[in-house]
């Protein structure tokens, strides 16, 4: 075994990165990108380019100074789109601001996104936890179906027993959309309007719809990530992990937030201030968000998006194999993997990816949590790969020898997450000794099957625990497979 040398360590990070896809997105976007140089007389009068107007998907109330509060339903000009997640946008009454990318939606392609029943890209699965959540007669979504272009009508009933139906929206040769007892209507707002007041052949008429919350936003506000401890209120004991004790916190009073208040000398402060502004630009529905820290004195905190489930570890121990089913257990790796095929996306290493350090919110939602945090830690019981803290049942053997992190290595790691996932929480390897396991590993023998796990699930993670780390899938190529599983 070899202790982990923090300089060899190839640290891609998003800090190289960030700056270049800014600029891109800027050249691509600024008018007039393509003009003429200075002093060329231009034959033809310049065109007015059309201003892109928005519409807000959800509220946001503005706190910082610089930031426009958003009503939902309103639309917005755009002003300035040129950085990925804050952009700078005038409401009608003239007063321009900072918002959050993904609270809004360009109004020429908005679609059905302005109704609060249409969710979108969402699994069976998760409609399924999201209605069960919900319990109410007559709860429903309309979600994009498995075959391109086509939409699902999930809704929920507790006539007889509690469960959620599934019905697709069909379409006729004349394009009109249809579903149970063929009354057709031109469009799908339509057909949902139309059931609402009639059952017309479904299990229940529409009556509601699940509450719509915003999502995370990266960062608090426009390039903050400096948290004020006075914004802060702290609540009840979360947990104790490697860093100290996270409690639930309340921010201007109004959003949910998580706090992991650093042990002394438990992690390189100043480093890890630095890539936590980097960190809160990483923004996916799969990663826990973080909104910032609190710097200025000690202990620092850390300040990210409340899971109100806690880590999927715990969770899975909780939960009995048989009360989530085959398909949610699946559904939660496919969540972490889209997760990780987004940080594989911008290059970023988990490097201590495991279902301890995932979360879980509502309705099963899954998101991957402490990414890049390994490398600030200080505790060398952590950091090298013969320490008693080094999460050795989850490394490969080119970690083990060579403490060599990549993707790949947070995909032999995955492959250990989806076997804690389907034996619902338990410790791999079992009581084995580590050097025990790290022999095993090396000379290529793999966990066993989880019981009841079905063999094409088993070869997914077989795959992650090739030896070499060339010939282990990518997670974009493990999200094909694993929604692929999931549609069938
Ligand atoms: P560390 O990274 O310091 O080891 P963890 O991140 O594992 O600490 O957090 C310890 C515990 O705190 C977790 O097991 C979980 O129960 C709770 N926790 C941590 N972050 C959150 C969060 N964002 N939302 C809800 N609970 C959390």
């Amino acid at each position: 075994m070899v202790t982990k040398k923090k300089s060899k360590i190839p640290c891609l990070s998003l800090s190289s990165f960030l700056p270049a896809l800014e600029a891109v997105t800027a050249a691509v976007t600024m008018p007039g990108g393509g003009a003429p140089p200075p002093g060329t007389p231009s034959s033809k009068p310049k065109e007015k380019q059309k201003s892109k107007v928005v519409v807000a998907l959800y509220p946001f109330k503005a706190i910082e100074s610089g930031d426009l509060s958003l009503e939902k339903g309103a639309e917005y000009e755009v002003v300035d789109d040129s950085q990925e997640h804050w952009w700078k946008v005038k409401d009608e009454n003239g007063s321009v601001g900072y918002i959050p990318s993904n609270y809004v939606k360009e109004k020429e392609t908005i679609g059905l996104q302005k109704y609060e029943w249409y969710v979108g890209e969402m699994s069976r699965q998760h409609a399924e936890s999201l209605l069960k959540q919900e319990d109410k007669e007559g709860c429903f979504v309309v979600r994009n179906s498995s075959t391109k272009g086509m939409y699902t009508l999930s809704l929920y009933t507790k006539v007889i027993h509690p469960q959620t139906k599934h019905y697709h929206i069909k379409q006729k040769d004349t394009g009109e959309y249809y579903l149970s007892d063929k009354h057709c209507c031109a469009s799908i707002p339509e057909l949902i309007n139309y059931h609402k007041h009639n059952s017309g052949g479904l299990c229940s008429r529409l009556k509601t719809t699940p509450c719509d919350r915003p999502p995370a936003t990266a960062g608090l506000s426009h390039d903050k990530w400096e948290i004020d401890p006075n914004d802060l209120v702290l609540h009840e004991e979360l947990g104790a992990g490697q860093f100290g004790v996270v409690r639930r916190g309340k921010l201007y009073g109004t959003r949910d937030a998580a706090v992991k208040m650093m042990k002394e000398g438990t992690m390189s402060e100043d480093d890890f201030i630095e890539e936590a502004k980097v960190m809160t630009k990483l923004q996916h529905d799969n990663l826990v968000q973080l909104y910032g820290v609190c710097s200025k004195r000690r202990p620092i905190y850390i300040v990210t998006e409340y899971m109100c489930n806690g880590s999927l570890f715990n969770y899975l121990r909780r939960t009995s194999p048989d009360q989530l089913g085959p398909a949610v257990l699946l559904d939660m790796c496919l969540q972490v993997c889209k997760g990780m095929a987004y940080l594989e996306r911008h290059n970023y290493i988990h490097r201590d990816l495991a279902a301890r350090n995932c979360l879980v919110g509502e309705a099963n939602v899954v998101k991957v949590a402490d990414f890049g945090l390994a490398r600030y830690v200080l505790d060398d019981q952590y950091t090298s790969s013969g320490g008693t803290k080094f999460p050795i049942k989850w490394a490969p053997p080119e970690v083990l020898n060579y403490t060599r992190f990549s993707s790949k290595s947070d995909v032999w790691a995955f492959g250990v997450l989806m076997w804690e996932v389907f034996t619902c929480g338990k410790v791999p390897y079992g009581r084995m000794k580590n050097n025990d396991v790290v022999e095993m590993v090396q000379r290529g023998q793999v966990l066993e099957r989880p019981k009841g796990c079905l063999i094409e699930i088993y070869n997914v993670m077989r795959a992650c625990w090739r030896q070499s780390p060339d010939e282990r899938p990518s997670f974009r190529a493990l999200k094909e497979e694993l929604s692929a599983m999931l549609r069938d």
